[in-house]
């Protein structure tokens, strides 16, 4: 039995963190969408108790190091079975980007497997197992707009973003997501952002609401490090977005725009000063 699984990238219109739990683990507030930029996962039952996993990256682990070998793991384990299988990731999303490609993946191995294997297991049982793995995989199991808070696990559901047109900017360095959050200073966070007024906005379906209450509180942290975020930010509010930042722990930037035309235009004028640029839209994995 064969079953593909799309694993969409995210990124993070609001980013947020409340304070640290006594395990270090932070709490979060952050408001997610998913995007048409996503890996294909193919899943394949083998006869043995193996765990394959097989990528077209160059850079990627294919052990237990890889977050979709660890998927199945955590999986088997909760369920009680012994199953083996073949994971074949057909990667699209750039790696550590601040995309959550990896614990796309995983969600995705998740979710296929709950259906090969007929376990019955509903999306916020996915979820409570994917925390185990990493913080952005309960999203990802829903890969639909959503309100995130707990340290991951909390997924509420938001209603479909108004119409808008993304352009992400990957610059060509790679950041360690865990380098970064260990950096969160609480006492130095310039300011928290207004998390209700966003969602309002999005439920109301005002940009201009969601526009203006946009932002991540990591960005001044990355970009201290990396000054070529702010430039980057900086090139797509000249070249024309309503608003834009960066995506997770980085280094990805992304501008958002109402407007397709300008959006294109934003596109191709970034294509000047970053190798790597996309021009993508939201998604709600159930719905598109
Ligand atoms: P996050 O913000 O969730 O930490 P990210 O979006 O910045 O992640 P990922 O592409 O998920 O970045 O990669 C983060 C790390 O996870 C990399 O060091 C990579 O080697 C490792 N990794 C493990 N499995 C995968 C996978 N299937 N795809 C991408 N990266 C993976």
């Amino acid at each position: 039995m064969q079953i593909v699984e799309k694993a969409p990238a995210k990124i993070n219109l609001g980013l947020d963190t409340l304070f640290e739990h006594s395990n270090g683990d932070k709490e979060w507030d952050m408001v997610m969408t998913s995007v048409d930029l996503a890996d294909y996962v193919t899943l394949e039952s083998l006869p043995t108790k193996r765990i394959e996993v097989i990528t077209d990256s160059g850079f990627l682990p294919n052990d237990r190091r890889n977050l979709a070998f660890q998927a199945v793991s955590v999986l088997r384990r909760h369920c009680h079975v012994e199953y083996g299988v073949r994971i074949t990731i057909k990667k699209a999303i750039p790696v550590a980007a601040g995309l959550g490609g990896g614990s796309s993946d995983a969600a995705a191995v998740l979710r296929g497997l709950n259906r090969m294997w007929s376990l019955g297991l509903d999306l916020a049982t996915l979820a409570k197992l994917g925390l185990r793995i990493d913080s952005d995989v309960p999203y990802c199991v829903y890969s639909q707009t959503a309100h995130v808070t707990g340290k991951g696990e909390v997924v509420t559901p938001l209603p479909k973003l108004p119409p808008m047109w993304i352009v992400l900017a990957k610059p060509k360095i790679s950041v360690s997501t865990p380098n970064i959050l260990r950096q969160v200073d609480y006492e130095q966070l310039e300011s928290h952002l207004d998390i209700n007024e966003l969602l309002t906005g999005i439920q109301q379906q005002d940009f201009t609401s969601i526009f203006a209450n946009m932002g991540n509180v990591l960005e001044p942290i990355t970009s201290k490090r990396y000054p070529e975020i702010l430039q980057i930010k900086q090139q797509l509010l000249k070249f024309g977005a309503d608003a834009a930042q960066m995506s997770g722990t980085g280094p990805t930037v992304f501008g958002v725009c109402r407007k397709r035309s300008r959006a294109q235009r934003v596109y191709n004028s970034l294509k000047g000063f970053c190798k790597e640029v996309y021009l993508v839209r939201p998604v709600n994995l159930n719905e598109d």
